[in-house]
Formats: structure tokens, C-alpha cells, sequence
């Protein structure tokens, strides 16, 4: 199966896939991956090291058996970064565009999936935030803030 096969099996709708497999990429869409049904946690992490790595306010990360993990294309591209003050976490990102990838803990008991990188609706939802302690200071409840469907209107 080519990369583009995949591209468009898989990124055009929830629809053309079947229930039993989730697929997910990075931004350029080089490295792909695919995850058996089994979904296990799913959570957000404040932690320093998740803020760090993805930018943002805190990781949005599921769980999964690395038995139920495979890359499908671009492994070959895949960076990893183990932090030597780490039991299990460590990072992966495209080489290429560097957008947060799938890892496995140091360990190697779980994959770490990164759920802004799946390309479905894995149909389970975050149950809980951990290192609440850790949150940014300047982070808000979402809900609290204005909602727009895409920019704000011009001034
Ligand atoms: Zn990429
Ligand atoms: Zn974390």
C-alpha cells in the first residue's frame, strides 16, 4: 500500500473507516499509524514536560497495548527524545514537520498516543486531568472563554 492509498482511504471522514481501526498522522502527513480497538486511558496531562513538548496547555494523550499499535507509513521518519531524568516518559515527533507522534514509554509497557494526531474520532472521551499542580498559571477552563466558530470578527 502506497502513502497515498492510505491518505485516501483514511483522511477524508470517519465514515470510509472501519470501527475497528483508528488512524492517525502528523502534519505533513508522512508518518501515519494505526491502532487496534482497544482504547485504554485517555487523559490530559499538565505536567511541565507535556506543556514543554506540545506548546500548548497540557497533553492530550491516550493509552494503548503496543500489541495494538503499528506504524503504517514514514517510521523511518520518526525522532525520539528520552530526557535522562525520566522513568517512562519520553517524546517522538515527525522529523520532518515536527508534529507530536505516538511513543512508548521507557519500559516499553504502553504507547503513548498523542489524540490531536488522530485523524478519527476515536469515540472515547478524556476521563480526567493529571498533574493538576502543574497547570499553567495562566490557563482557563475553555467553557469560560468566548467561543468563536473561527476568527473573531474584525474590529
Ligand atoms: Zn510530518
Ligand atoms: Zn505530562
Amino acid at each position: 500500500m502506497t502513502d497515498q492509498s492510505i491518505d485516501k482511504e483514511h483522511t477524508d471522514g470517519s465514515q470510509k473507516t472501519t470501527s475497528s481501526s483508528r488512524v492517525g498522522a502528523c502534519l505533513c502527513g508522512q508518518v501515519s499509524y494505526e491502532i487496534k480497538d482497544d482504547m485504554g486511558i485517555f487523559q490530559y496531562c499538565h505536567c511541565s514536560r507535556c506543556r514543554k513538548f506540545t506548546g500548548s496547555a497540557h497533553a492530550s494523550n491516550l493509552f494503548v497495548k503496543p500489541s495494538d499499535f503499528t506504524w503504517l507509513t514514514g517510521s523511518e521518519l520518526v525522532g525520539r527524545y528520552n530526557p535522562p531524568d525520566t522513568k517512562y516518559f519520553a517524546t517522538a515527533f515527525c522529523q520532518v514537520c515536527g508534529s507530536s507522534l505516538p511513543w512508548d514509554s521507557k519500559g516499553g509497557k504502553v504507547i503513548v498516543i498523542p489524540a490531536g494526531t488522530l485523524t478519527q474520532d476515536p469515540q472515547v472521551k478524556p476521563q480526567w486531568n493529571v498533574f493538576c499542580d502543574s497547570k499553567a498559571p495562566w490557563y482557563i477552563n475553555p467553557d469560560e472563554l468566548p467561543q468563536h466558530q473561527q476568527l473573531p470578527p474584525r474590529k
